[in-house]
């Protein structure tokens, strides 16, 4: 169980509770072992009055009474400290759940791109989720069942023994078959629920699926196919299910059945050495009928808690195999606060992909000043997004250093790296909630009028004043769907609103027609004097304003210079120069 061993340290921050947990368990089985001690009085009283000839009646039902009144006060005391021992120990087991799916989402987000490449989305949620669950299973009720079992053991094993040790010795005999029996038991009925668990969630991708996808199914008339496929992958699961209930249907009467077996002993052992008079008394044989059924409880519980223990153990190892990744983009021990102008130069940047191999840069160089304009023009796959992600740190260069303003990126402190930067990606994301809200995103505290004035500036805002809610329209699954090219210019106002000092904006004008794309331009051209912004595109209308214009084949730089050097020389720019010339004119 070395995994489980990462959660001490929660353990610890809750340790006081936990212990006194631990001592309202003691509290809660002591008033529950002495009640028996008044059943057996009961049964001695009552013993006694039978066996002679001038009882009093009277003073038998007082006696009676008084025994039944504290066998009642015992239960209740016992049952409040039941009560008070789940809000313990299973409220901090909550406490850790909630601390550690923190602490693990607090991680996920210091891992880099890469990290999120070569993961699912889905196993990221399995195990901020499920494991967690599984992990609080162990936390929670294993941790409090297995210190009930112990006081139990160690409160009413004693007792038994000092009454009649050998009867004790008997009836014990199938408690330990009952706690392996219902281990075992325990284990297959998790492998099921694996199985069934891993159904569900098939049935719940597919579904998903199918329902965003709804427009195309329709349109192909495939709805016959989804359904034939749907109730195919229903069917197996519904199998499964009933594979699950197979196993979990002989829990209860295999407990019920040991639980028999063993009261069966104590009347047998019990009465034989009543009768032979190892025994004193009847008291002792009833009262060990209750010391039995007392200890079925937790000794079943002690197999259930090994499985349970079992399998957090594995969830907690699949949670530390993500915790204990390192972050590789980080700022350096020695990194600084620099104020950024926006002097951007790379020298000799070569960029590998790791996990594809793919050289996506070879050998880039080039510099442009705080301010100026630099486009990125090139076929797709040429590079063009790589560099814009080198400078926002999503990935670290292989070979070669960008320097900005004299130094080393990875010698700025990440935080104010990126926040002197504002970036358009090519395919924008916009999260689920209001336009408002989404421009704001990079600018917390910006007012209604500047979200209104950028939206102007990305050309986006009278998009935005034609919605019946306006800036407070929210986007996708619950509310509207944008077109790409409002999508496009609703993130450039997003970029725009924290006046960064580089600007990023990889092909952020490709669904925005011509008129649009001049007008947004313009704007930038006034917004962002003093902002170095650079320009993926691949019109040559939207490059050809820039101060320098780079032209990128395969990872490699084939020509720059500016607009006016380039359509002058043979070459890529030229002959695109040509072809969008005679497309406009068309
Ligand atoms: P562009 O933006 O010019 O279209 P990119 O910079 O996106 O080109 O891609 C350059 C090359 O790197 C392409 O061959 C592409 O397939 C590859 N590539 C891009 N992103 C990744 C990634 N996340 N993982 C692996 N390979 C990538
Ligand atoms: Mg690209």
């Amino acid at each position: 169980m070395k995994a489980l061993k990462s959660l001490n340290p929660y353990i610890l921050k809750y340790k006081w509770r936990l212990l006194l947990g631990f001592f309202i368990i003691i509290a809660a089985r002591v008033f529950a072992v002495i009640s028996v001690d008044y059943v057996g009085n009961i049964i001695t009283l009552v013993n006694d009055y039978l066996n002679e000839d001038s009882g009093n009646y009277q003073l038998l039902s007082k006696a009676l009474l008084k025994n039944l009144s504290y066998i009642l006060i015992a239960a209740l005391i016992s049952g409040f400290f039941t009560f008070l021992m789940r809000q313990m120990i299973i409220v901090v087991s909550r406490f850790i759940e909630a601390d550690l799916k923190n602490d693990i989402y607090a991680h996920y987000q210091k891992l880099s791109l890469a990290f999120y490449k070569k993961n699912r989305t889905g196993d990221l949620m399995n195990r901020i989720s499920e494991d967690v669950s599984k992990v609080r299973m162990y936390l929670g009720p294993a941790i409090m069942y297995c210190l009930t079992a112990l006081v139990l053991f160690a409160t009413v094993i004693p007792v038994m023994y000092r009454q009649a040790p050998s009867l004790t010795i008997y009836v014990l005999i199938p408690l330990p078959i009952l706690s392996i029996a219902i281990y075992n038991l325990s284990r297959a009925i998790h492998k099921r629920s694996t199985v069934v668990q891993e159904y569900l969630s098939k049935l719940t991708t597919y579904t998903q699926e199918a329902f965003s996808g709804i427009s195309v199914i329709k349109a192909y008339n495939l709805e016959y196919n989804t359904h034939r496929d749907f109730t195919a992958l229903s069917i197996d699961s519904k199998n499964k299910n009933l594979n699950l209930v197979k196993v979990q249907a002989f829990f209860f009467p295999l407990m019920i059945a040991l639980i028999g077996l063993s009261n069966l002993l104590v009347i047998y052992f019990g009465g034989k050495q009543l009768i032979e008079g190892q025994i004193k008394s009847i008291e002792t044989v009833v009262e060990f009928i209750i010391y039995v059924n007392m200890l079925t409880w937790p000794v079943a519980t002690v197999g259930w808690v090994t499985s349970i223990v079992q399998q957090a153990d594995a969830s907690q190892k699949r949670i530390n195999e993500f915790l204990e990744e390192e972050p590789d983009i980080t700022s350096s021990p020695d990194a600084i606060d620099i104020a950024i102008k926006g002097t951007i130069e790379f020298s000799n940047v070569s960029y590998t992909y790791e996990d594809t191999g793919i050289e996506a840069l070879k050998d880039i160089s080039f510099a442009i000043q705080a301010g100026e304009t630099l486009a990125i023009i090139g076929k797709t796959g040429s590079g063009k997004s790589t560099i814009l992600e080198l400078i926002t740190r999503l990935y670290d260069t292989g070979k070669g250093t960008i320097i900005i303003d004299k130094t080393p990126i990875t010698k700025i402190r990440l935080e104010t790296l990126r926040s002197n930067i504002g970036y358009v990606p090519q395919d924008p994301f916009l999260f689920s909630d209001t336009i408002k809200e989404n421009i704001k995103f990079s600018l917390e505290t910006a007012s209604n009028e500047e979200v209104e004035t950028y939206a102007k500036a990305a050309a986006v805002h009278s998009n935005i004043a034609d919605f019946k809610d306006g800036y407070n329209t929210v986007l996708g699954e619950r509310g509207i769907t944008l077109s790409g090219g409002q999508k496009q210019r609703v993130s450039i106002a997003r970029a725009l609103i924290a006046r960064p000092h580089i600007l990023l904006l990889d092909d952020c004008l490709s669904a925005v027609d011509t008129e649009t794309e001049e007008e947004i331009l313009r704007n930038l051209n006034k917004l962002t004097k003093n902002t170095t912004t650079i320009l993926v595109s691949h019109r040559i209308s939207s490059a050809k304003h820039a101060d320098k214009i780079l032209i990128l084949d395969q990872g490699k730089i084939i020509q720059q210079g500016t607009h006016n050097q380039l359509i002058n020389k043979e070459g890529y720019y030229k002959d695109i120069f040509l072809e969008q010339l005679e497309e406009k004119e068309i």
